[in-house]
């Protein structure tokens, strides 16, 4: 790990941006990036800029930027600076600033460290080859008239050949790559478009980002990025390079491993907190071993030097279990208020907003995600259609009790004053100790009547709410089937 020392004595204090390409959904690995980033901006009372990388015309979606947008504000990673949209910071775009990147072009031609390269396109396709000293050696004026001639050429990078290019990446340590590794790099397209690691110069140079923070997908770039700050003349800010993000058998995260865009934990109920927290712990480690971090607590304890050299492993469990910890922590009130979303339509429409939101209650300490309330809690609309195969082997059809528990039980119920919670789990209670039976014995048969199966919340409170009616109409379904004869 190296000493990070120049930030300190930028005028402007840390400056780090992140720098998407709107070619998909945010993902978990550019949330991570984003979140490093914007920690570090935050724990130096610096700034964090979003920059989006929109210059690959063709796989560019506005639909990608709004996703992206609105992933990093549900995440609550607000940026600093930009243009100002509806009374907030809209992004800076790289294809809104081509003019400049191309301007730098332009002036790395008439220094002589860059020339119009016009060898065959089979020649050119490869940056490593090494170029027909013609094209780089031509006097600028033929250049000039070449261009003139066909601006369907592309700018290369004059690079001499056998230097090392080192730097020391902040979480790597020193890097060391050979110039006849990068070749004669081009940096304007045959298309007139300036290629991404000269736009990212440009702009990093022009934003005076102090620190480039980013995914080591991006590691063979930085030499070439340091040879144009080089030709440039330009100071380049410091690099760390963040190790990739794997799932749990350490194959490079994919679909594979369930959901990687941020939308889709936003659509499970993942909360955003929630889901911050965990990925601060991919590929970050506190001095001790805390992991429950509130934001306030993470820009205290973030610095780049928590920061693993190996990949960070993304275990999805792990994020369902943590989410639930957060899930708990939350007020009834408010847990009910956004769980509520997560709510289908057709329970809304058949039931009141009391009953449902007395019927979520009963599922805060188990919920992972708020989407699971649909899978958990469906008995509470409609009675189960089927039994599970195995707790009907174990707890019906095998329990010599279980037709005497649910004729008799539901029968004595029927007769109570008032159907409520401790007047039910008394009568339950004194049947059992009447007919010798464990508690279980008596209430397992009416669990898996009322809901299929043998899990549930508190059977009291479920036979509560869900009413005399419906336990009783669900027992005797459930004794019909277990004793077709009677
Ligand atoms: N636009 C690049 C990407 O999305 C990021 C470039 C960078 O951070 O320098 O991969």
């Amino acid at each position: 790990m190296e000493e990070d020392s120049n930030s300190s004595t930028s005028p402007k204090g840390v400056r780090v941006r992140f720098a998407p390409s709107p070619t998909g959904y945010l993902h978990t690995g550019g949330a991570r990036t984003a979140l490093f980033n914007w920690l570090l901006a935050r724990s130096r009372g610096g700034s964090f800029i979003l920059r989006i990388e929109d210059t690959d015309e063709e796989r560019s979606t506005d639909e990608s930027t709004r996703a992206i947008l609105d992933g990093l504000r549900w995440l609550g990673l607000e940026w600093d600076e930009g243009p100002e949209v509806g009374g907030e910071f809209g992004p800076y775009f790289q294809s809104e600033r081509k003019e400049l990147h191309l301007k730098f072009a332009d002036q790395l031609l008439k220094e002589g460290h860059a020339f119009v390269c016009d060898c065959p396109k089979d020649e050119r396709s490869d940056d490593k080859a090494k170029f027909d000293e013609n094209c780089r050696e031509r006097p600028l004026s033929e250049q000039l008239k070449l261009l003139a001639n066909n601006p369907a050429l592309p700018l290369r990078l004059k690079v001499e050949m056998g230097r090392d290019i080192v730097f020391q990446d902040l979480i790597r340590g020193e890097v060391r790559v050979s110039t006849d590794e990068i070749g004669d790099i081009v940096i304007v397209k045959s298309t007139g478009g300036p290629v991404y690691n000269f736009s990212c110069v440009v702009d990093d140079a022009t934003m005076d980002i102090t620190h480039v923070l980013r995914g080591d997908d991006h590691l063979s770039n930085t030499p070439k990025q340091l040879l144009i700050y080089e030709k440039l003349g330009w100071e380049p800010p410091q690099f760390a390079h963040l190790p990739l993000i794997v799932g749990m058998d350490r194959a490079r995260l994919s679909k594979r491993h369930g959901a990687t865009s941020i939308t889709a934990y936003r659509e499970l109920g993942i909360l955003p907190e929630a889901l911050v927290n965990f990925l601060l712990l991919i590929g970050w480690a506190p001095k001790d071993d805390r992991e429950e971090f509130t934001r306030d607590e993470m820009i205290a304890a973030f610095s780049l030097d928590g920061i693993g050299k190996s990949a960070g492993a993304f275990n999805t469990e792990k994020l369902f279990w943590f989410n639930g910890k957060y899930i708990r922590s939350l007020s009834d009130e408010e847990y009910q208020r956004q769980v509520f979303e997560f709510v289908p339509r057709e329970w809304k429409k058949a039931k009141r907003d009391d009953y449902i939101a007395k019927v979520v209650l009963l599922f805060k300490d188990r919920l992972t995600h708020f989407a699971e309330i649909e899978e958990l809690a469906w008995y509470f609309f409609r009675a189960p259609d089927d039994y599970n195969e195995e707790a009907w082997k174990d707890i019906m059809a095998g329990n010599e009790n279980a037709a005497l528990v649910l004729k008799e039980i539901p029968a004595a119920l029927k007769a109570l004053p008032e159907f409520e919670c401790e007047r039910i789990e008394k009568l339950v209670r004194s049947y059992a100790k009447d007919k010798k039976l464990k508690l279980k014995d008596a209430i397992q048969p009416m669990r898996v009547a009322i809901t299929g199966d043998r899990f549930s919340p508190g059977f009291f409170e479920m036979a509560e709410l869900l009413g005399v009616n419906e336990v009783t109409k669900r027992c005797s379904t459930a004794l019909a089937k277990l004793n077709p004869d009677d």
